[in-house]
C-alpha cells in the first residue's frame, strides 16, 4: 500500500462511490463519503468505524459545501483526494424532455462537481498538493440518441476537468477525468430519470434503445470493484492521467469516435482552412 490518504467521495450509497470507498478503506485510506439520507450515513460509517466518515450532502446545495469542507478539514483532516462521483442519468428524447430536466441534470452532474472543486481547492492550493477526480462517462466522448442532456453534462465535465488540470498543475494538484463504460451499478436502474414518451415519430428510433438499456441493467460488462481498484491505481500514481477510460466497451467506442472525427476533419480540411486571411 502507498501512504494513507484521506479521500472525499460524493455519493457513496451505491455503485462506483460505494465500491471506491470500500476498496480505499481496504487499502488503508480514510474516506469521507457524502450521502443524502440518515440511514445511508449510518450504513456507511459501519463499514469501518474509525476510517469511514459520512456527511449529509445533496450536491445541488452549493451553499452547504464551504462549511462542510471546513468542518471535514478540521475534524477529519486534510482532504488529499476529492472524487466527484455523485451523478445520475437523464434519459429522454431531446424534443420530449423539458428544459427543467436538463437544468437538474447539469445542476447535479456539472454544477455540483464544480462547486465541490471550488470548496476544496483553497485548501489543496495552500498545501501545494492534491488530486481531483471527476467521474464523467464514455458519454463524455461518444453519443447516442436519447441521452442528450446526460452526454451534454459529461462532455461539459470532461472539458472543465481538462481546463482545471492546466490551471492547477503549477500548484502540484492533479485533475483526472475518469470515463467509465457500462458498469453494474444502480445508474440504469433506480437512479435513472426517464422522460415519458410523447411523440410517436421517435418510436422506431428510441423505443428499442430504452428497452435494451432497461433489460441490460444489472448485467453490464463492467465490475465496479475493479473500476475502484483501477481508480486507486491512478490515485497512487506520481503522474496521473488527465483522462482515463474504464472498460473495453468505452475503449472501443471512444477509439471509433476519435477515428471517425479525425476522418471527418480530414475530409473537410480544405473548407475549414478556406476562412483564413
Ligand atoms: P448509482 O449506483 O446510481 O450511484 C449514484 C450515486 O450518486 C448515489 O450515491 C446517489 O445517491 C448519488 N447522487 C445522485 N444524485 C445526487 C445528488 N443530487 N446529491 C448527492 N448525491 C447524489 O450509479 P453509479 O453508476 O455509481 O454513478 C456514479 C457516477 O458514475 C455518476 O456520475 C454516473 O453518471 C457515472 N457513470 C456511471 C456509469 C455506469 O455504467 N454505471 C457509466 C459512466 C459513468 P442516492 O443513493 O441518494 O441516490
Amino acid at each position: 500500500m502507498s501512504s494513507s490518504k484521506t479521500l472525499l467521495i460524493t455519493g457513496v450509497s451505491s455503485g462506483f462511490g460505494r465500491a471506491l470507498a470500500q476498496e480505499a478503506l481496504a487499502a488503508g485510506h480514510r474516506v469521507v463519503g457524502t450521502v443524502r439520507h440518515t440511514e445511508a450515513k449510518e450504513a456507511f460509517e459501519t463499514l469501518s468505524p474509525n476510517h469511514a466518515f459520512a456527511r449529509l450532502l445533496d450536491v445541488t446545495d452549493a451553499n452547504a459545501m464551504e462549511g462542510l469542507i471546513a468542518e471535514v478539514e478540521q475534524n477529519v483532516g486534510p482532504v488529499d483526494v476529492l472524487v466527484n462521483n455523485a451523478g445520475y442519468g437523464q434519459e429522454g428524447i431531446l424534443e420530449e424532455s423539458p428544459l427543467d430536466a436538463m437544468r437538474l441534470q447539469f445542476d447535479v452532474n456539472v454544477f455540483g462537481a464544480v462547486a465541490m472543486i471550488k470548496a476544496v481547492l483553497p485548501y489543496m492550493r495552500r498545501r501545494r498538493r492534491g488530486h481531483i477526480l471527476n467521474i464523467t462517462s464514455m458519454g463524455g466522448f461518444i453519443t447516442m440518441p436519447g441521452i442528450a442532456y446526460y452526454c451534454g453534462s459529461k462532455f461539459a465535465l470532461e472539458g472543465i476537468s481538462e481546463v482545471l488540470g492546466k490551471e492547477v498543475a503549477p500548484f502540484g494538484i492533479a485533475v483526472t477525468a475518469v470515463a467509465p463504460g457500462s458498469f453494474r451499478t444502480d445508474w440504469a436502474g433506480r437512479s435513472m430519470v426517464r422522460t415519458p414518451r410523447a411523440i410517436a415519430d421517435y418510436d422506431a428510433l428510441f423505443d428499442p434503445i430504452r428497452k435494451a438499456r432497461e433489460e441490460k441493467s444489472g448485467n453490464q460488462l463492467g465490475d465496479p470493484a475493479k473500476a475502484a481498484r483501477a481508480i486507486l491505481t491512478v490515485i497512487d500514481s506520481d503522474a496521473p492521467p488527465a483522462h482515463l477510460l474504464l472498460g473495453s466497451d468505452a475503449l472501443a467506442l471512444v477509439r471509433d469516435k476519435l477515428e471517425t472525427l479525425a476522418a471527418e476533419i480530414d475530409s473537410w480540411e480544405a473548407l475549414t482552412c478556406s476562412t483564413d486571411g
